[in-house]
């Protein structure tokens, strides 16, 4: 008689919630092997098998234990909760195999039994915050380096994946979730919706809705696992919801969607898919791209919530009704400062009533109104001569008048810029000063990147921080660029910055961080004092 393993994953523990193949799996074997809790949760499922529990560290012997009775012919059940092959036996199972020279054709045979892993289990109870990119970590340190949990906690953190921690706190591992929390506000809001689910599918199931912020103000144990969402995830009537897709894809308010089936994968109707060949960037297209956010408050406030504020449901500003506000940046240009009467009256027109025009120590004007078309706005504007650019984390080109257009030389240069550049999607918005002598009286190197024209080429300055108590011009890193080269060298740095850059990391951290960009090295200024850090609002 030839024995076999059946690696089971019965899921979060209720019988309902066991698949057909697992439960027949359980009665057609001669013996069980698995952690005490676990066989105590089916032991209701078993008949006449022999049971072999163990305690929650003698995994590798349950393994043993478990290859030496299938090869002595018995029809061995090794059980894990959840799914086997999710931190569970299935893995170790194989290594214990493989230790031995098994192989398919040869040795014992082997059937894994998918389970309902706790990520699903958990997500299930929590509403859907499982319904984009999502990953799990598991946060015991105990056979993995936390060098490597933490690089990945920070992974997931940047690339915005809806995160599931397993095994995220026990009696002794207290910091590890205290850590994460640390690192993921990094790159998270404060209020990003967190659901704690503890024994989803069992007797003493209990479920918290909270943030980020707040999450370590409730009890987490071995039996949680936590769930925390991605920028986009929203709390609806105590669920977290993250949005599936794009707003412009589907209508949630009417029967009939705007684009019928075959209009769906046309290109122009997925925009912000990697098609084939170069994208036309205008700006009319950078402006109008929703962000995460913008598209999960369309499709709440299609879901029309009620506008609740409690203690249960604290950060939900997503449940307050908001009109689709346009926001753009308007300038006479790259060099030019002067602002015509017409293009002035195109400006008051296109703002309306409702509109708000805002003026900005960087030589722009940002405009906010609520409208339905944006292309109208732009195209009013644009007939006037005036520049117009998107607004948030961004390239900036802040060019001095350059002598009221007296010494001209350098301004090709500077307009390039902006037509390479102006508009670029970053990690953080960032301000190139380009200044046309070297007087730099406009302040070029005091922005994130300053570039000065001196006699007939170029000197550059990296890494300026432009506010806060700890502000510093940037760092003379080249004299004397030959004009010819100054715009492939301020593209390859922002490029590279832009690939590199953490989100929401300034370029003079990004500078300080990596130590050297496109061969500019460093400097260590050494503070004068030490300055106590002031966030915004101290
Ligand atoms: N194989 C299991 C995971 C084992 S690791 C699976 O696929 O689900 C143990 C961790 O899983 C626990 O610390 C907890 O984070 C999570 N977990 C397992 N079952 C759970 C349940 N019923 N409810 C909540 N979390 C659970």
């Amino acid at each position: 008689m030839k024995g076999k393993l059946l690696v089971v994953g019965f899921g979060p523990g209720s019988f309902e919630h066991i698949t057909k193949r697992a439960e027949d799996a359980i009665k057609e074997s001669d013996c069980i092997i698995g952690y005490k809790t676990y066989v105590d949760l089916i032991r209701g499922l078993l008949t006449h098998q022999e049971v072999i529990s163990t305690g929650m560290s003698e995994e590798v012997s349950r393994a043993q234990a478990a290859v030496r009775l299938a090869e002595e012919g018995k029809v061995v059940a090794v059980i894990s909760s959840g799914d086997a092959g999710v931190y569970g036996m299935a893995g170790l199972i194989y290594e214990v195999l493989i230790e031995k020279g098994w192989t398919e054709e040869k040795g014992v045979e082997v059937e894994v039994i998918p389970g309902i892993s706790a990520i699903n289990s958990c997500a299930s109870l929590l509403g859907a915050p499982v319904m984009h990119d999502a990953c799990t970590i598991s946060l015991s340190d105990h056979l993995t380096p936390w060098k490597i949990i933490e690089k990945r906690i920070d992974a997931a953190g940047q690339a915005d994946f809806v995160i599931a921690l397993y095994n995220p706190k026990s009696g002794k591992r207290t910091r590890q979730i205290t850590e994460a929390q640390r690192i993921l506000l990094q790159y998270r809001s404060p209020n990003t919706p967190v659901g704690l689910v503890k024994s989803a599918y069992r007797d003493s199931q209990h479920v918290v809705i909270t943030t980020l912020e707040k999450m370590l103000d409730h009890d987490i144990g071995m039996l949680t696992t936590v769930v925390i969402g991605n920028s986009s995830t929203f709390l609806y009537d105590n669920k977290l919801i993250t949005p599936r897709g794009y707003q412009r894809k589907y209508t949630l308010d009417t029967a009939e969607q705007r684009l019928k089936p075959h209009e769906r994968l046309r290109r122009e109707n997925e925009p912000w898919a990697l098609h084939e060949g170069k994208e036309e960037q205008t700006v009319e297209k950078a402006i109008n791209v929703d962000s995460p956010l913008d598209l999960a408050m369309e499709a709440l406030i299609k879901l029309d919530g009620p506008n609740k504020s409690t203690d249960d449901q604290p950060m939900n500003p997503m449940h307050e009704k908001v009109e689709s506000i346009f926001e753009l940046a308007v300038s006479p240009g790259v060099a030019n400062k002067r602002i015509t009467p017409k293009q002035m009256l195109a400006i008051a027109e296109v703002v309306g009533e409702r509109g708000t025009m805002e003026y900005t120590p960087h030589h722009q004007i940002i405009l906010r109104i609520p409208t339905e078309d944006p292309s109208d706005i732009t195209s009013k504007l644009q007939e006037t001569g005036l520049l117009l650019s998107p607004t948030g984390d961004v390239f900036q080109l802040k060019a001095c008048d350059f002598c009221d257009g007296e010494k001209s030389d350098p301004i090709p240069y500077a307009e390039e810029i902006q037509q390479k550049l102006g508009g670029l999607e970053l990690p953080k918005e960032l301000r190139l000063g380009f200044n046309g002598c070297g007087m730099a009286c406009y302040g070029a190197v005091n922005e994130d990147i300053g570039v000065v024209y001196r006699k007939g080429k170029f000197d550059l300055f990296l890494g300026g921080k432009v506010v806060g108590r700890t502000a510093h011009p940037a760092q003379a890193v080249a004299e004397g660029i030959p004009p010819e080269e100054i715009v492939g060298v301020i593209d390859t740095i922002i490029q590279e910055y832009k690939e590199k850059g953490h989100p929401n990391e300034r370029f003079f951290k990004y500078f300080k961080r990596v130590r050297e960009v496109q061969g500019y090295q460093h400097r260590d200024i050494a503070p004068v004092i030490e300055l106590e850090p002031a966030p915004c609002g101290d």
